[in-house]
């Protein structure tokens, strides 16, 4: 087996990681940066960008650029340009040939397997979406990860003592909490939680509305409209926030921002961290109700963590250090690299995958990784109630069977409808897929007995099988939420992103 590249796949940055002589290291893009922007460009004469290149065009080029595409992975987001048909899959699936060809110029040699990270809270159908991109991509999914337990892995390899650790995770898009066990040479996350769809990007946007109100009373202007002008706004916007981080103050200039009927209008306004923070406020808060979950579904209280490992772009924002200190009574560890130890994480996994043992630097001894699922998975039974068969923060690879029956007399097939969620009402479930299983011999209601087993494997993808034990029938769901792609889809997929990716030499 060749080497195995750990891929941190983020909402804003990515980052590949393998490891070289028993060491992780970041390897760098074709520009010399250890992260690449997670973007993807389409030009008017048909060439592909992505990363950098990507960025660099995305003003000029707005409506051909896509970025923050994670946060749809696993929806039915779809994007035209030209005659092409773009898909969150596809997209990253861009994004992560793009590192391949980064890591087989790095390395020298083809690149085929890999371990790609996810948020701990993401559901099955953004799980499959990721793996998806990854075939998609020319990749070999060997694992993946969830990003805390990959961020704890890289912590783990540095530090051999036991503990109780909160990896605190707020990126571009998404927020992750969980509590990690640490102790004689086992990773176990006790629990996770989370917000699928809070990150950075909703700092920016804050800031970005609080730009177009401001320039509309000044100037009567509504740019909300005009693609070109909002672009350069959401650059300024994630500017200023940086800024924010380490300046009390910052000024946005935006020169030629519109045009109007007396000339040319500039954006000139000054943020101070305050009134950013004030803007904020209810975003960092919304950190808190996961982080507590976290905490009392392991049952772990705040004095009993040891550390507090920031992870993500994000937490380099000074509002939330200051929630997190003042949410756990801890100040939050400074040794690790938040855009990279995800990463590294990946690409110490992948080391293991291919055969090399996982040791810990501070006892010598090999590590053991245990992952939990994020959500209790069910299924509807009669009178909408949501049958559970694996709780949230059950360990994973897990197996669950439970029996069946049938609810009217004479019923020749049952419906199976899987659930995702905690909600023992089947309707405030996510529903992740639906399948039939007929041939059920006549009988009484009640009498026949339908097997129904749930599987989880090491990815956190779940396959569903129901047994007819009379009969012997047995089916094996095939998710049917129109968000999965088919197989022919991603076959074809596979080609013109080998194509798309060729072209751009
Ligand atoms: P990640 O997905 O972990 O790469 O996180 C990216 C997010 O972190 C983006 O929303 C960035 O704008 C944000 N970020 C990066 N650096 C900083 C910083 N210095 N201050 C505030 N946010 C930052």
């Amino acid at each position: 087996m060749g080497k195995v590249i750990g891929i941190d796949l983020g909402t804003t940055n990515s980052c590949v990681s393998v490891v070289e002589n028993g060491q992780p290291v970041i390897i760098p893009n074709s520009n010399g940066n250890r992260t690449t922007p997670s973007i993807v460009g389409f030009s008017k004469k048909g060439e592909t960008f992505v990363g950098e290149a990507a960025k660099r065009q995305a003003i000029t080029n707005p409506d051909r650029t896509i970025s923050s595409v994670k946060r749809e992975m696993g929806t039915n987001w779809k994007k035209k340009i030209d005659k092409t048909v773009y898909k969150p899959q596809t997209i990253s699936a861009l994004i992560l040939g793009q590192l391949k060809k980064d890591a087989e110029r790095y390395l020298g040699e083809p690149v085929t397997d890999a371990v790609i990270t996810v948020p701990a809270y993401f559901n099955d159908i953004q799980r499959q979406a990721t793996k998806d991109a990854g075939t998609i991509a020319g990749l070999n999914v060997l694992r993946m990860i969830n990003e805390p337990t990959s961020a704890a892995l890289s912590y783990g390899l540095d530090h051999g003592e036991s503990q109780k650790v909160l990896v605190y995770d707020l990126g571009g898009g998404t927020f992750d909490v969980s509590v990690i066990d640490i102790s004689d040479g086992n990773i176990e996350v006790m629990a996770t939680s989370g917000d699928n769809r809070l990150g950075g990007d909703d700092f920016d946007f804050r800031i970005v509305n609080w730009m177009t109100d401001g320039f509309r009373q000044q100037h009567g202007i509504d740019v909300s409209k005009d693609f070109a002008a909002m672009q350069r706004i959401k650059e300024a916007a994630e500017t200023a926030k940086k800024e924010l981080s380490t300046a009390d103050q910052t000024e946005i200039n935006l020169p030629y921002l519109v045009t109007a009927k007396d000339g040319p209008i500039h954006l000139q306004m000054m943020l101070t961290r305050s009134a950013f923070e004030e803007m904020t406020k209810d975003l960092v808060a919304r950190t808190e109700e996961p982080l507590m979950r976290a905490l009392s579904d392991a049952g772990v209280s705040k004095n009993q963590l040891s550390k507090v490992l920031l992870v993500g772009g994000s937490t380099r924002i000074p509002a939330v250090q200051r929630r997190v200190r003042e949410m756990t009574g801890l100040e939050p560890s400074k040794n690790i690299n938040p855009d990279e130890c995800v990463a590294i994480g990946a690409a110490v996994l992948g080391s293991t995958l291919s055969g090399n043992a996982l040791t810990s630097a501070g006892t010598g001894n090999s590590l053991i990784l245990f992952d939990i699922t994020p959500y209790s998975l069910a299924i509807e039974t009669i009178g909408g109630v949501a049958a559970r068969l694996i709780e949230r923060n059950s360990p994973i690879p897990t197996r669950y069977s439970k029996i069946f029956t049938t609810a009217a007399p004479f019923q020749s097939t049952v419906e199976i409808n899987v659930l995702q969620g905690e909600s023992f009402n089947a309707r405030e479930n996510k529903s992740i897929g639906r399948f039939r299983l007929g041939g059920i011999r006549r009988a009484p209601a009640g009498v026949p007995q339908i097997e129904v087993t749930f599987d989880i494997n090491a990815d956190g993808i779940l396959e569903v099988t129901a047994k007819d034990l009379d009969t012997g029938n047995f089916q094996s769901i095939t998710i049917t939420a129109e968000e999965r792609m088919s197989d022919r889809e991603i076959t074809k997929a596979i080609e013109s992103t080998k194509k798309l990716l060729e072209d751009k030499g």
